[in-house]
This record gives C-alpha cells, sequence and structure tokens, in this order.
C-alpha cells in the first residue's frame, strides 16, 4: 500500500472492537504446565483456586482447551470509554531515523491508569461483583495496576485493598493520590499488616519490597477477609487472556489497511502485554498460517527470559501462591531498587515461558540507559511521553528499524506502547541528570537466589 494511504493513526470502529477474547493455549499442542498447589506439589484444581481467585476467573485460569472466550456487554462497555485503542503509524519517527521500514504502535496509554493494566483489571472487578463479594486486594509494583485496579473497583462499587512495593510508596506519591481518589486504601509493603509482612520485615529489615513481598500480603490479606478475594495484574493466564485485546485491535488494524507485520515487540515484566499482543500472532504461527518475528525486551537488571532458568517456581517470596513452570530468576531474587517499577518480577507468564521455549519468539534484554535513550528520542519526535517499561519496546523498534536503514528492507515493525511515564519523572530526572546507572546481576547473584528454588520431580 502506498506509504500516503495509511492514515497516521488507525481507529476501529466501535463494532469491529472485538467480542471475544483469545486463548491462545487453546492452539498450543504442547501446553503451559500446569500450576502446582504449594502444599502439595500437585496439579491444581478449581478447589483450591476458589479460595484465592473468583470463580470465574479459576475457570479461565485452568482451561488450556477453549479458544474464545465471549467478553460480557458490561464490560465491553466500559472497554468503549478507552477502546479501540489507536494503531499508530510512526511516521516522524520513521523520518527521523531515515529508515525505510514501516514503525507501528499500538497505544495503551489512552486511560487514566495510564497503561494496559485496565483491560483486565475491569474483567476482574466484574467477576468479583458478579460472584457477590464485597472487595478484592492486590499488590502494586510500580503503580499501574494499583491504579487500574481502583478505577475498575470504584466503578463497579467493590473495596479495593492495594498492597504497594515500598520504594514505589515512596517515590510515587501521586500514584498513591490516585487510587485513593478512586476509592482504595494504600499499604506500602511489606507491612506490619499480615503475618508475612512482618516475617518479611524482620528478615530483611530496612528493605525496599518487591512485587513478590507484596503479592504475598496480598493473598493473606484476601484470605483472612471475609467475601474478598486476590487479583493479579500480570502472569496469570487469566490476565493474558484479557489482554488479548490489544492483539486481536491490532492484527484487525492490520487487516484493515492490507497490512502484513514483519515483526512484532512487546516489553516482558510478568507477560501480560506481550502475551495479548502477540496472541493472535502467534496462534497463526502455531496453526501454520504465518509467520513472524515476534521479540520481547526485558531489562537486563531482570533478565528472567534470557538468563533464567525454565522450571517449577514460586510466583511469590512468601511462597504462599501456587508454583508455576516459567523462566524464572528464582523467587528470592531481590531486583536492585534504582531500577524503574514495572518489569521487576522474578518470573514470566507460563504461555510467553513455554511459546519462549518453542521458539515462537525470542527474547533481547536491555540496560537501562539505552531505553531511557530511545525513551527520550521517542518522546521528541512522537509527542508521547513513553512509560518506562514501554521504553524497552521502543529501544529495540528502533534498532530494528536502524538494521532495516543498513539492509535497505521496509520491513513492518509493529510494537506495544504500553503507557505513560508521567509518574515516572524520578526515573526520568535521573536520566537528565545523567545519574542513571545499569544494574546488572552477575552470575553468582543468579546461581545464589537458583540454589533457592524448589525442586520439583513430576
Ligand atoms: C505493568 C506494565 C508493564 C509490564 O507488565 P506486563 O505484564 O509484562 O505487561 C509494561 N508496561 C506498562 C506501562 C506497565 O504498566
Amino acid at each position: 500500500m502506498n506509504k500516503q494511504e495509511i492514515p497516521y493513526k488507525i481507529y476501529l470502529e466501535e463494532q469491529e472492537m472485538p467480542k471475544q477474547w483469545y486463548n491462545v493455549r487453546g492452539d498450543m499442542k504442547k501446553k503451559p504446565a500446569p500450576l502446582l498447589n504449594p502444599g502439595t506439589l500437585q496439579p491444581l484444581k478449581q478447589e483450591d483456586l476458589e479460595g484465592i481467585f473468583c470463580s470465574e476467573l479459576c475457570k479461565q485460569e485452568l482451561d488450556d482447551t477453549t479458544r474464545f472466550f465471549d467478553i460480557p456487554e458490561e464490560i465491553r462497555s466500559f472497554y468503549k470509554m478507552y477502546r479501540p485503542s489507536p494503531l499508530v503509524r510512526a511516521y516522524c519517527l520513521e523520518e527521523k531515523l531515515g529508515t525505510p521500514a514501516h514503525i507501528y504502535y499500538k497505544f495503551e496509554g489512552n486511560n487514566t491508569s495510564g497503561s494496559h493494566k485496565l483491560n483486565s483489571a475491569i474483567a476482574q472487578a466484574y467477576y468479583a461483583k458478579k460472584q457477590g463479594l464485597k472487595g478484592v486486594t492486590t499488590e502494586t509494583g510500580a503503580g499501574q495496576w494499583g491504579t487500574a485496579l481502583s478505577m475498575a473497583c470504584s466503578y463497579f462499587d467493590l473495596d479495593c485493598q492495594v498492597y504497594m512495593v515500598k520504594v514505589s510508596y515512596e517515590q510515587k506519591p501521586f500514584r498513591r493520590e490516585v487510587m485513593r481518589t478512586y476509592g482504595a486504601t494504600v499499604t506500602p509493603s511489606p507491612s506490619m499488616n499480615t503475618e508475612v509482612g512482618r516475617k518479611i520485615n524482620a528478615e530483611f529489615p530496612g528493605t525496599n519490597g518487591s512485587l513478590g513481598c507484596a503479592i504475598s500480603e496480598a493473598v493473606e490479606a484476601a484470605t483472612k477477609q471475609e467475601g474478598y478475594r486476590y487479583v493479579l495484574g500480570s502472569v496469570l493466564s487469566q490476565v493474558l487472556l484479557h489482554q488479548s485485546v490489544i492483539g486481536l485491535e491490532t492484527k484487525a488494524a492490520l487487516d484493515k489497511y492490507g497490512i502484513k507485520a514483519d515483526m512484532i515487540i512487546g516489553c516482558a515484566g510478568g507477560g501480560s502485554n506481550l502475551g495479548g499482543l502477540i496472541a493472535p500472532f502467534a496462534g497463526e504461527i502455531l496453526r501454520g498460517e504465518a509467520d513472524y518475528d515476534i521479540i520481547a525486551v526485558e531489562p537486563a537488571s531482570c533478565p528472567s527470559l534470557t538468563r533464567g532458568k525454565y522450571a517449577y517456581d514460586f510466583c511469590d517470596t512468601g511462597k504462599v501462591c501456587p508454583l508455576a513452570k516459567m523462566y524464572t530468576l528464582g523467587s528470592g531474587f531481590m531486583p536492585s531498587p534504582n531500577h524503574a517499577g514495572g518489569l521487576r518480577y522474578h518470573g514470566m507468564s507460563s504461555i510467553v515461558s513455554e511459546l519462549y521455549d518453542q521458539k515462537i519468539l525470542r527474547a533481547v534484554s536491555a540496560e537501562q540507559t539505552e531505553v531511557f535513550k530511545a525513551a527520550t528520542q521517542f518522546a521528541r519526535t512522537e509527542g508521547i511521553l513513553p512509560a518506562p517499561e514501554s521504553s524497552h519496546a521502543i529501544k529495540v523498534a528502533i534498532d530494528e528499524a536502524l538494521k532495516c536503514k543498513e539492509t535497505g528492507e521496509a520491513k513492518n515493525i509493529v510494537f506495544g506502547l504500553t503507557g505513560t511515564g508521567y509518574f515516572d519523572m524520578v526515573a526520568y530526572a535521573k536520566y537528565n541528570d545523567g545519574e542513571m546507572t545499569d544494574y546488572i546481576p552477575s552470575d553468582a547473584d543468579l546461581e545464589k537466589s537458583f540454589s533457592q528454588m524448589p525442586v520439583v520431580n513430576l
């Protein structure tokens, strides 16, 4: 198609928004390994999960054969406030780079929470409400998930209790205030409210906290209160299912203009945006219908895919959650606190892990300062201040576009711009002041954490 004929922003019509989520596991011959009960180390059943998660979400979590799930009308109505999200052609960036490549980004920052997380938050709040629960508990790292969930809970009039990683609680007071504005209670983690929090505080005095700790606290809070369940914003298969709306819209927008993606790039923390973005494309690869170069980009400071082990591990530091087989750095891994928030999880979605193991996607890692360089370049040319997490994908999209400049290939590069970075100005300030450092764990650091992983013989 002629360059001029493709609009700057490809919007779908409201009625073109997906009516079903896509479960990529339905098209996988070799499925991700089942979650295990942390007590018995046996595959989890619906009954084991029901105490922690809403029933409908347990079903979605365990179902690895149904390919499509209807999106309830109530959730679609909420989606319509900010979806379909635009697929943007990055003309200005292309010009600045002087690349023959065509760069597209799917922008998920168009809502107050500032990220894709709202896509799953609203679904999880809906199922909790439908089950007649009083409220939900959760953890938040950088704050995007807590914000998204507080918005979703206020929409359905549910109580929302958020355990926020202490370093973010202190560094991001405005995030905290957005959550409180939407009616959520926010507690810095590790706290003294829970048994596991008190234990972690005793073991690591003065700790800045981690996502793994906050998860343990939120799970404990959910199981100890009547009418509460725990919800999680990433990693789980149900979250990837909800996030498939990103990929389905991206595919529909590309198809509308007859564009065939060559590369699809996403940042990877727990794997939810990446898993959602790539789902329909990975499905085509799995069914033998098409081929794509899919790239997961992770921080060099928390490199679960590129340096982790593919093994059963705990999903949280307190070891109260089910075990998942995933690429992991070990649940005891404490990422450097100086690294910008949302990609600091020790593990990776079991779906993304299995797709990676099957070589449906590849992974690269990026260091923090080069990521912020790309973020700044993008902000200055495309006019959007990107989240640091999203900027990992920007960095690799730019690298790939520059490779195209050398080879003269006009590849279609699609990447996920998961959110905006307005609450990340402490990290931007560090970069602007030339004070940003690149922390990369040593092999010895990783070995130490690997050595504490559970031994599971299945
Ligand atoms: C949470 C977050 C991520 C990382 O989480 P995934 O589950 O890996 O998608 C990426 N970008 C933004 C803006 C986020 O808020």
